[in-house]
């Protein structure tokens, strides 16, 4: 049963370590508050769970869905982008659903990646991005995303040759694990250099709908001439709290969206259809949630940030996301200062270094628990650690 060389190299998913660490504290007893991965804790809509409901009781939907996506579910995502952001999709040819974006960002390597090619990746960075690329036999080549230029990668940095041969960039804003964002100037200057050196970019902006104090990200498609050099993912995931219906899409560039569109419908068969009735009415329907959602974050933001300074740190306030991105302090790496703190604190934290290299030195809280809690763990870091140096 020797693995084929593909998968040995393949760690098991970082969350899937991390887990393994809570279960081992859970089962000494301790009370885990884990600040550690993305997933909202808050529920789905009712509105939307009862179309689930609804259409889960129509024989139509018992039947194998169509490949791309039911045209209503494309219709609505591009109706959801005009509605945001005034940008036009042919929901035809410019949108291909996933199941979850997680899907379409491991999938769009094999469409376009021979062994040995190159591909960017933003580094910290979410681990699909890399463990796609290397399944399809290419090569990552990782970005490094620096505090001093606003953890934005650093374009002209990248070496010629590397350029060259790259095929594909991965790019996240707002940004997880670091929080950071991107204007305008920084997209226009990724689609000239997609342009120059013929590489597909596929920005993954699952926060666009998590922006506080009135900022509004912008969608990567927005920019002038971003459809002629790529795509964005997108989710229903982190917008309606859905991290476990798997529904998203990707959206922009014709040729790319029919790629992965044709890899898929030979891999996997579609999205049960009364998950793509629910996530119309989540696209179209009552928003309020956006807002309720932005509210309840900013609170727990706030909680975190007030019990970090008073913990010894300066730490900035990330503008989006459901993350906030301290360094560690003094004397630790990333992975010390997180054991050190799960020992002492059944406190879950996700070691920086964990997103790739340029994360150490780092850690991860997620706002995904409840303010209580929240407020529990950072009186538990007081309690046991007082003060920290940086
Ligand atoms: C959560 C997340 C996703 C995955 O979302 P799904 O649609 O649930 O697969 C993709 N990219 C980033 C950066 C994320 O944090």
């Amino acid at each position: 049963m020797e693995e084929a060389r593909r998968i040995q190299a393949l760690p098991p998913y970082l969350f899937a370590r991390i887990d393994e660490k809570i279960a081992e504290a859970k089962a000494k007893g301790v009370d885990v508050i884990s600040l550690g991965i993305g997933d909202p804790d808050l529920p789905t809509p009712e509105h939307i769970i009862d179309k689930l409901v609804k259409a889960a009781r129509n024989p139509v939907n018992h039947r194998y869905p169509s490949y791309v996506g039911m045209l209503e579910f494309r219709q609505a995502v591009a109706e959801w982008y005009k509605r945001r952001s005034n940008i036009m999709l042919d929901p035809k040819k410019e949108v291909v659903s996933l199941i979850g974006s997680k899907e379409g960002i491991a999938h769009i390597a094999f469409c376009y990646l021979n062994p040995g090619d190159i591909a960017l990746i933003p580094d910290p960075g979410y681990p699909v991005y890399g463990v796609g690329i290397s399944l399809a036999g290419g090569v990552p080549y990782a970005m490094p995303l620096k505090e001093e230029n606003g953890f934005l990668p650093e374009l002209d940095r990248i070496p010629e040759e590397i350029a060259h041969k790259a095929k594909l960039m991965f790019l996240n804003y707002p940004n997880n694990p670091t929080g950071a964002i991107a204007d305008e100037s920084f997209y226009s200057k990724v689609v000239a250099f997609a342009k120059k050196y013929d590489i597909i970019v596929c920005h993954d902006g699952p926060y666009s709908e998590i922006a506080f104090k009135g900022y509004k990200p912008l969608s990567f498609l927005e920019v002038p001439g971003a459809k002629d050099v790529g795509i964005e993912f997108h989710s229903m995931s982190k917008t309606y709290n859905m991290t476990g219906w798997r529904i998203g899409w990707a959206a922009g560039n014709a040729r790319v969206i029919e790629a992965l569109g044709r890899i898929k419908s030979n891999i996997d068969t579609g999205i049960f259809q009364a998950i793509q009735e629910a996530a119309i009415e989540g696209l179209l329907g009552n928003q309020d949630i956006i807002g309720e959602n932005r509210k309840i974050y900013l609170e727990r933001q706030d909680i975190v940030i007030e019990g970090l300074t008073e913990l010894g740190w300066t730490v900035e306030r990330p503008k989006a996301t459901i993350y906030v991105w301290p360094k560690v302090p003094k004397g630790f790496t990333s992975a010390s200062f997180c054991e050190l703190v799960l020992d002492k604190t059944g406190v879950v934290l996700t070691p920086g270094n964990s997103y790739g290299e340029s994360g150490e030195g780092y850690f991860r809280i997620s706002l995904t628990t409840n303010t209580e809690r929240l407020r529990e763990a950072l009186q538990r870091l007081q309690d046991n650690f007082g003060k920290f140096e940086f």
